[in-house]
């Protein structure tokens, strides 16, 4: 048995430049240009299916079957599936919420809709400080439905609240970091954990996504001819 995959195509050779290390969320299309012109034509990525069509080239990946290659998956038994007395129920995980019979009211209706535009009595309906506000609203009143279940689920650990435990001066310091980057994605990192010693790795790439992209995007999408790009800092 053999299966397609997309690879790069090998033949192209040649060394990388550091921005094309970069993760794609790193880098700006002035340094994808750069990168561009100071090296030679290299031939475009291709999945294999388009080069197996054109006849250039025939790889293929081995999947190996037989019985020692594959997982023995039991019948499906719904009868059983619901006895959580069960020696396999401890795979099922612990219910964090509801706890006990709790009522779940969910208006499934509204999920994925936002906010009415009409529910919002702000000066200036729409702006940054408008959503912020809405968001603030909607986080305790989750806070106060779930209780612990909202820490349980990480929900403390996400979007602008994260920049909570960061003073000014940090947040300063890796937007003029990012500002100035140079480096591929793993040397980007290394040098913001340097240049921020009061914190981890995990905690600067949860600055990045959840505060300094969202105030990138939130902010180009307000000019009058929005561009998004969320790397577009300090220009
Ligand atoms: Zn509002």
């Amino acid at each position: 048995m053999t299966i397609d995959r997309t690879f790069e195509d090998e033949s192209a050779g040649g060394s990388s430049t550091p921005a094309e290390n970069m993760s794609p969320i790193l880098i700006s299309n002035e340094v994808i240009d750069q990168a561009k012109l100071s090296r030679p034509h290299k031939a475009t990525k291709r999945s294999i299916r388009l080069v197996n069509c054109t006849g250039d080239k025939l790889r293929k990946l081995t999947i190996p079957v037989g019985k020692r290659f594959q997982a023995d998956i039991p019948k499906w038994n719904k009868a059983l599936a619901y006895d959580y007395n069960l020696e396999s129920s401890k795979w099922l995980g612990e219910k964090i919420w509801p706890i006990g019979s709790g009522n779940i009211n969910t208006n499934i209706e509204m999920i994925g809709k936002g906010r009415p535009e009409s529910s919002c009595s702000c000066d200036f309906p729409g702006s940054i400080e408008c959503i912020k506000s809405h968001i603030h609203e909607e986080r305790l009143r989750l806070l106060s439905e779930v209780g612990d279940a909202f820490y349980s689920w990480g929900c403390d650990k996400m979007g602008e609240a994260v920049s909570e435990s960061w003073t000014l001066k940090e947040q300063n310091n890796f937007n003029k970091l990012f500002g100035t980057r140079t480096l591929s994605y793993e040397g980007f990192w290394r040098r913001a954990v340097k240049c921020l010693p009061m914190k981890q790795r995990e905690s600067i790439v949860s600055f990045y996504f959840n505060v300094f992209v969202l105030r990138n995007v939130s902010r180009q999408a307000r000019l009058p001819s929005p561009v998004i790009d969320s790397d577009d800092d300090n220009k």
